[in-house]
C-alpha cells in the first residue's frame, strides 16, 4: 500500500468535524488496506507504532526531528526553529518545507522521480531507527528519518513527522477505530462490542485489526487471554454509602482493602520469567525487581496471571506509606539502592489464568480461592486484606479499619462475579474516604477548549472547558467551565502544556454547546474537585437522557492525571449516578 493514500486518508480524518463521518472514512481505508499491512495502518491512524506493552522509544524528540527536517529539506536549522515557532507544530514545518523545495525543483526544471514510499517502508524504517543504538546512533537515527522525509510528499512529510513524535492530532481513539472495524467487516457498527471484548483481552489494535480483516467473526471469537499479553484491567464504580454497595452486589458480598499504591498485572511463566504491566498495560518490570524476585518464589512452577496493588511499606513497622513514596520510588534512578530505602510489596487481590485456563468466567469467590491455594505468601507478597459479610455495619467497621492501615477505602466484590476485561462494571464498587468536599469523590475530566484570561490572567488562558466521557457515543461532552484551584504556576504552563492539541475547528469527538475561544483534541485529564452536580442548560452531559445537562458546581483544579488518557475520564454515566445518589443522600438528610 503506497503511503500517500494513507496520508491522503489521514488528511481527511483531519479535516472532519463528524464523528459518523470520520467512522466511514476509517471503515473505507479498512477495506480498501491489504490484509498485510492493516496492522500497521491501524495502529497508525491512533497514532502509535506498536501497542502500549511492546513500546519502543524511537530515541527521537523534537530537537532531533528538527535537525532531521533541515536535513532533509536543506535549509538551515534556524529556518525550522522560527517557522516551529509560527506553526506550533513540526509536521506542518516539514509540509511547508517540503512543499518549497518541491517549487524550487520546479523552477530549476529538474525533475525528480521519487519511488513512492509504501506503508511498509515507512514502518520498517521507523523500526530500524528505535533499534539503533551505541556509538553514532543519534547521526544514524537522524539520517534514516531524513532519508524518508526528503522522499515523502509535503502531506506524508507531515504525518511521519508527526508520526515520529506520536502526535497524530487526529483525535482517533482505539474504539472510534474498532467500530468502524466492525462496519467493515462484521457488517455493522453495532458489532463494535464483540470487537471491543476481544480487545480488552489482546489490548493490540492491530491485531484485532489483522484478525477481523483475514479470519472474520469467527477469528475474533477464538481470542483467549495469553501469557506475555495484558489484559485491560477490570475497573470500579464507585458509591456513596453502604447500604447502596449492598444494593448493587447483593448480599453477602466481599470487602477489600482499597490499596494506595500502584495496580499491577503480572505474567507468570512456567520458567520462572516475570512480566509486570501497568494500569495503562506498560511493561514496568524492570521497576520493581523485588517484586519479581518475590512473585517468582510465590508462584513457583506455574503459569499465572494474577493481580494485585503495589505498595510502600515501613518494613521497621510494618505500615503502609503514602502514595507519595512510591511515586518517589519511581522517579529514582539507582532502583538497587531504592529497593533498600523504600520496600515495596504486592497485596494480591486477583487470579485470572492459570496453569493454562484462562479465568475470567471463574466467579470471583471462586477466583480469590483459587489465588489463596496457589500462591505461597513471602515478605514481598501478600493477599489483599478481606472479609465477606451481609452486615452494613460490619462492612462499615472494615471501612475505618482500612483508613486507619492506610488505605484509601475499601473495595465491594459481588461474590459471583467474572472478571469482566477493561470493564467499568457494577461489581466492583469503590467506596473512599471523604474529602473535605460536599462531592465524596473528586471526578477526572478531560480538557477540550480553553476561554483567554483577563486581568491577572492576561496572556493565558482564564479557564478550561471541562468534558466528561460518554463512553456510549465514544464522545466527549462538557460539565463545566474551571477558573479555580490553579496556582499561578499551573496557570503559566497551561499554553504550552495544552499546545500539542490544539486544531483550528471543533473536534470530531466533542460535543459543545458553549464556544471556547481555543479548542483542543481531547487529551488532557485533569482531577477536579466539586460542591455538587446540578441541572444545568448549557452543558452537554446526559442531555440527551435528561433533558438539560449536568454540571458541576465550583470546580476546583486538584492536579493533572498525565496517568489517565481521555477514554479514562469520569464518564457521563458515572456523573450521573454521583448526582442521582447525591439527590437521595439530601431527601433523606431533609
Ligand atoms: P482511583 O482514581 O480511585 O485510583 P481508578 O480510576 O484508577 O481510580 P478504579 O477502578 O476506579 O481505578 O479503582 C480501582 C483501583 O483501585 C484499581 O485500579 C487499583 O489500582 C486500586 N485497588 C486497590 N486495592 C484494590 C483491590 N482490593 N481490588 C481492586 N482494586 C484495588
Amino acid at each position: 500500500m503506497k503511503f500517500r493514500e494513507l496520508a491522503k486518508i489521514l488528511d481527511a480524518l483531519e479535516r472532519t468535524s463528524s464523528r459518523l463521518q470520520m467512522i466511514a472514512i476509517l471503515k473505507g481505508l479498512f477495506l480498501k488496506t491489504p490484509p498485510e499491512v492493516i496492522d500497521k495502518v491501524a495502529l497508525i491512524i491512533t497514532g502509535k507504532l506498536y501497542p502500549e506493552f511492546r513500546e519502543k522509544d524511537l530515541g527521537i524528540g523534537e530537537k532531533l526531528t528538527m535537525r532531521a527536517i533541515s536535513e532533509a529539506y536543506n535549509v538551515p536549522l534556524s529556518v525550522v526553529e522560527s517557522l516551529y515557532k509560527k506553526l506550533g507544530d513540526l509536521g506542518r514545518v516539514a509540509e511547508e518545507l517540503c512543499k518549497r523545495r518541491k517549487r524550487q525543483a520546479s523552477s530549476f526544471i529538474i525533475d525528480v522521480i521519487e519511488e513512492p514510499l509504501t506503508v511498509d517502508e515507512v514502518r520498517k524504517t521507523l523500526d530500524k531507527i528505535a533499534d539503533i543504538s551505541g556509538e553514532g546512533a543519534i547521526e544514524k537515527k537522524i539520517r534514516l528519518l531524513a532519508g524518508l522525509l526528503s522522499r515523502a510528499e509535503p502531506n506524508e512529510a507531515k504525518h511521519i513527522v508527526r508520526l515520529v513524535l506520536r502526535r497524530m492530532r487526529l483525535g482517533v481513539a482505539e474504539s472510534t477505530v474498532l467500530e468502524a472495524l466492525a462496519d467493515a467487516f462484521l457488517g455493522a457498527r453495532e458489532y463494535k462490542e464483540l470487537l471491543e471484548r476481544a480487545y480488552y483481552v489482546y489490548p493490540d489494535i492491530g491485531y484485532i485489526a489483522k484478525v477481523v480483516a483475514t479470519e472474520g467473526r469467527e477469528g475474533i471469537m477464538k481470542i483467549r487471554p495469553q501469557l506475555g499479553i495484558p489484559i485491560k484491567m477490570m475497573l470500579a464504580h464507585r458509591a456513596q454509602d453502604l447500604k447502596e454497595i449492598f444494593l448493587k452486589v447483593g448480599r453477602p458480598a466481599a470487602f477489600e482493602y482499597k490499596y494506595d499504591g500502584e495496580r499491577a498485572q503480572i505474567h507468570v511463566f512456567k520458567d520462572g520469567t516475570v512480566k509486570i504491566f501497568s494500569r495503562h498495560l506498560e511493561d514496568i518490570t524492570a521497576q520493581y525487581p523485588d517484586i519479581v524476585e518475590g512473585i517468582r518464589k510465590a508462584l513457583e512452577g506455574h503459569e499465572a496471571i494474577v493481580e494485585g496493588e503495589i505498595v510502600a511499606y515501613d518494613p521497621d513497622t510494618d505500615e503502609l506509606r503514602p502514595f507519595q513514596e512510591l511515586m518517589r520510588r519511581k522517579r529514582k534512578y539507582e532502583i538497587e539502592r531504592v529497593i533498600e530505602e523504600i520496600p515495596v510489596r504486592i497485596y494480591l487481590f486477583d487470579l485470572i489464568y492459570l496453569d493454562g485456563e484462562p479465568l475470567l468466567d471463574t466467579p470471583y469467590n471462586k477466583r480469590r480461592e483459587l489465588l489463596e491455594n496457589t500462591v505461597k505468601p513471602n515478605e514481598r507478597v501478600t493477599f489483599a486484606e478481606r472479609i465477606v459479610t451481609d452486615d452494613v455495619k460490619e462492612a462499615e467497621n472494615f471501612f475505618h479499619k482500612s483508613i486507619a492501615d492506610g488505605c484509601e477505602g475499601i473495595m465491594a466484590k459481588k461474590l459471583d462475579s467474572p472478571y469482566q476485561a477493561g470493564v467499568r462494571g457494577r461489581l466492583w464498587i469503590k467506596y473512599k474516604r471523604d474529602y473535605h468536599y460536599e462531592l465524596s469523590d473528586t471526578v477526572d475530566l478531560v480538557v477540550v477548549g480553553a476561554f483567554m484570561g483577563r486581568g491577572r490572567r492576561a496572556g493565558t488562558y482564564g479557564a478550561l472547558l471541562m468534558a466528561a466521557y460518554d463512553k456510549e457515543t465514544d464522545t466527549f461532552k462538557t460539565v463545566c467551565k474551571l477558573g479555580s484551584g490553579f496556582t499561578d504556576e499551573d496557570l503559566q504552563k497551561l499554553p504550552k502544556m495544552l499546545e500539542p492539541y490544539k486544531v483550528d475547528h471543533k473536534p470530531a469527538r466533542v460535543e459543545s454547546e458553549l464556544v471556547p475561544d481555543v479548542r483542543f483534541l481531547p487529551a488532557v485529564v485533569a482531577e477536579v474537585a466539586a460542591a455538587e452536580i446540578t441541572r444545568s442548560p448549557i452543558h452537554t452531559c446526559y442531555r440527551e437522557k435528561l433533558g438539560t445537562g449536568l454540571a458541576l458546581r465550583f470546580p476546583r483544579f486538584v492536579r493533572r492525571r498525565e496517568d489517565k488518557g481521555p477514554e479514562d475520564a469520569t464518564t457521563c454515566e458515572e456523573l450521573y449516578q454521583m448526582f442521582l445518589s447525591q439527590r437521595k443522600k439530601k431527601i433523606i438528610e431533609s
